[in-house]
């Protein structure tokens, strides 16, 4: 064996007897940033619950949202007008869920059939990606098919190939602003080659969850062209469906999340959600309205979140820095804003740095867990959720996970 080899399992054994119980799995808001939000409990108030226009809220109705919300919420996906969104309950994650459920069930605008008469249908998974969205697709029985990642976005060479051949690629799941878990924000070029792009199915749609579109964490965010305008002008602008929510901004399980689209696309969805809900919590959309007033609001809020969690992020680079920089065992992302941090073993050891975390006590998300079918072919990507831990754990968590990436590639 190896001196190194023998080395490193020393210090492993060692961080072993510290008995760690530490966690870098959870992409949740910490309970400091939730403060932040607590006075919006106290907006609505048994004698003053009412919508800007003076509306009930507390019975029925209002199927796509109050007013003041769905104002709000054209700002923030970026479409021209309300007719162009709806607001819903708690969860875009629930939205995109329903919207893939209703296609195949139905199908969208343009459809023939509802996809799910089709003998197959297939979307396309840039990843690393959301997990979530890739379960989507396996509870539906949707055929996944992996698109790389390039520093720019999804690859568009990939992508461009594929939807003009096969007409059975319905959709393609994409996170355009400090994606989860790269932190990648699309450029220019791709969005505008996703919304001219030649699609072999007529009824093809881009699933563009903007979840992470106001998370910056630099003064200057990254800009993100706009795919909704882009699309008008393609004459394409039924092929997207654009999610976003509050849960990372106010509550992550009380936000308010909307969809936009094309006029014809969201009389698509309120068709089908009026056989679903009467209507969503307009209560909830009254006390956010009243606490960020407007998306400018919104917007300045957001600052005070990347003052807390910018530090976390900080601290995950400067131990990677400080353990692994210059050793040629793994790189990672240096995101400038959004959730993770996307860390890149070399081939084949991911896994096993996951196990003998785990075995410390220090928890990450499962390896693969980033890719369709939990698959990672090349065994190397870990994403770290540094928002919900300490300073000080994720200090600790970090020199386990650094010392794991150098053992695991030792022991190859
Ligand atoms: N989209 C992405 C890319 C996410 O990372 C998350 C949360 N992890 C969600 C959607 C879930 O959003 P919501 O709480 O609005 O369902």
């Amino acid at each position: 064996m190896s001196s190194k080899l023998e080395s490193l399992q020393l210090r492993y054994e060692e961080a072993k007897a510290k008995n760690l119980d530490l966690d870098m799995r959870r992409g949740k808001p910490g309970s400091e940033q939730l403060d932040l939000t607590l006075p919006m409990l106290d907006l609505v108030t048994s004698s003053d619950y009412k919508t800007a226009a003076g509306a009930d809220t507390r019975n029925y109705g209002g199927i796509d949202g109050i007013p003041e919300m769905k104002t709000f919420f054209k700002e923030f996906l970026e479409v021209s007008s309300e007719d162009e969104v709806i607001v819903g309950g708690n969860s875009s994650l629930n939205l995109m869920h329903d919207t893939v459920a209703r296609a195949m069930s139905h199908g969208v605008v343009g459809s023939e059939l509802p996809w799910s008469k089709l003998g197959k249908v297939k979307f396309l998974c840039p990843s690393p990606g959301y997990d979530r969205h890739f379960s989507v697709c396996q509870h539906f029985g949707i055929e996944m098919i992996t698109v790389d990642m390039t520093p720019e976005g999804p690859d568009c060479d990939q992508i461009e190939k594929l939807v003009a051949e096969d007409d059975s690629i319905k959709g393609i799941w994409v996170v355009p602003k400090y994606s989860n878990p790269t932190g990648i924000t699309c450029s220019e070029e791709v969005v505008s080659r996703l919304a001219k792009m030649t699609t072999a199915a007529t009824d093809f749609r881009i699933f563009w969850d903007n979840a992470y579109s106001v998370h910056h964490l630099a003064d200057e965010g990254y800009q993100l062209a706009n795919i909704f305008e882009l699309c008008k002008a393609a004459n394409t602008l039924d092929r997207v469906f654009i999610y976003g929510s509050s849960s990372k901004i106010s509550f992550a399980g009380s936000g308010v999340a909307a969809m936009a689209g094309s006029k014809a696309n969201m009389d698509w969805m309120k068709g089908h959600l009026s056989m679903s809900t009467i209507g969503p919590d307009k209560i909830n959309q009254v006390r956010h309205m009243r606490f960020f007033k407007d998306f400018d609001g919104l917007k300045s809020h957001m600052k005070k979140h990347a003052e807390i969690i910018k530090p976390k992020f900080d601290t995950v680079i400067e131990v990677l820095e400080a353990e692994l920089g210059g050793k040629g065992v793994a790189t990672w992302t240096k995101p400038n804003g959004g959730y993770f941090i996307s860390l890149d073993t070399n081939e084949g050891c991911a896994k096993r740095v996951v196990e003998l975390a785990d075995a410390v006590g220090v928890k990450l998300t499962g390896a693969g867990a980033t890719f369709p079918y939990k698959n990672d072919p090349k065994d190397s990507n870990i994403r770290l959720a540094p928002t919900f831990p300490s300073i000080d754990e994720i200090r600790q968590a970090m020199e386990v996970v650094c010392l794991c990436v150098e053992l695991a590639d030792a022991e190859k």
